[in-house]
């Protein structure tokens, strides 16, 4: 939940989330639509359904009980190495690192490898974790310096416990470390808005995969270019900019979809809840 998402905004959240679904074993029993609106905000929707659907495999593959190997938690859906590292250690104090951005950022720097490929990370996080006896508090002290005193934009090099050692020490030339960037696609679509004041609002269900996938939303074409319009809302992603352009309809919808009276009952994308507040509501 904390991924993009401020704490003081996931807390309540999380509590909520617990009150809905207090055991694994109600998580893998409840609908989809229903986990997706208990995550209805958050964004990255495919965590939610990985959740649940790890959940269910719990329930079926060891009856209802968290796995405590790391390969049977590697093989839960949605979880990679990095966080099986991380239940792994925090839950049965393994060995097994965890490499997330922060900690492979700390890492490169504390060995002088800004280059340092995955596997050779991979191979020094383990070599490290092994050799502290710690690895609990490795992990959590790793990430915990990758958040704040080594961080993408700083390096508090003056503050840091391990400063003796790292070869990088005041050293740091942040230009030469942000390499990549995440290339942004902008995408423009046409949003038809069937309204209607007996029968509601006309929403479709997203298809499984893809951009809001399983999510309700009015009928959504694609525009082969940005129309002349300017967008009435414009939604930010990791990887898309999507433009909605809102089109009021009296044509009887097509489809699979269904007439909605009120959207309470359904998870929508935070984008359709900004572009509906900006002209239905
Ligand atoms: S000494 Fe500086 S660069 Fe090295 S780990 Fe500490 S904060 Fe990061």
């Amino acid at each position: 939940m904390l991924q993009q998402t401020q704490v003081k905004t996931v807390l309540p959240r999380y509590l909520d989330w617990f009150d809905q679904f207090p055991t694994i074993a109600a998580l893998a029993a409840a609908a989809t639509d229903d986990v997706l609106k208990a995550w209805e905000g958050l964004g990255y929707y495919r965590r939610a359904r990985f959740i649940h659907q790890a959940a269910q495999r719990i329930v079926s593959e060891h009856a209802g009980t968290f796995p405590s190997a790391f390969d049977a938690i590697l093989a839960l859906p949605g979880i990679g190495r990095s966080t099986a590292g991380a239940i792994s250690s925090f839950c049965f104090a393994t060995a097994t690192p965890v490499l997330d951005g922060n900690v492979k950022r700390v890492l490169k720097r504390w060995h002088g490898k800004p280059d340092a490929s995955d596997k050779q990370l991979w191979l020094l996080a383990q070599q490290a974790i092994d050799a502290s006896g710690e690895p609990v508090i490795w992990n959590q002290a790793m990430m915990e310096l990758g958040a704040t005193l080594c961080s993408a934009r700083s390096a508090d090099c003056d503050q840091c416990p391990v400063n003796e050692g790292c070869e990088s020490a005041y050293r740091i030339a942040y230009a030469a470390e942000s390499g990549k960037r995440v290339k942004v696609r902008n995408i423009h679509w046409q949003v038809h808005l069937h309204t209607c004041p007996q029968k509601g609002i006309w929403l479709m269900r997203r298809p499984d995969a893809g951009i809001w996938a399983g999510l309700w939303t009015p009928p959504i074409i694609e525009l082969d270019h940005a129309p002349d319009s300017t967008p009435t809302h414009i939604h930010q992603l990791t990887h898309r900019r999507i433009h909605l352009y809102p089109l009021m309809s009296d044509q009887t919808p097509q489809g699979e979809g269904r007439w909605v009276q009120s959207i309470e009952g359904y998870a929508l994308p935070t984008g359709i809840h900004r572009l509906l507040e900006k002209v239905v509501l």
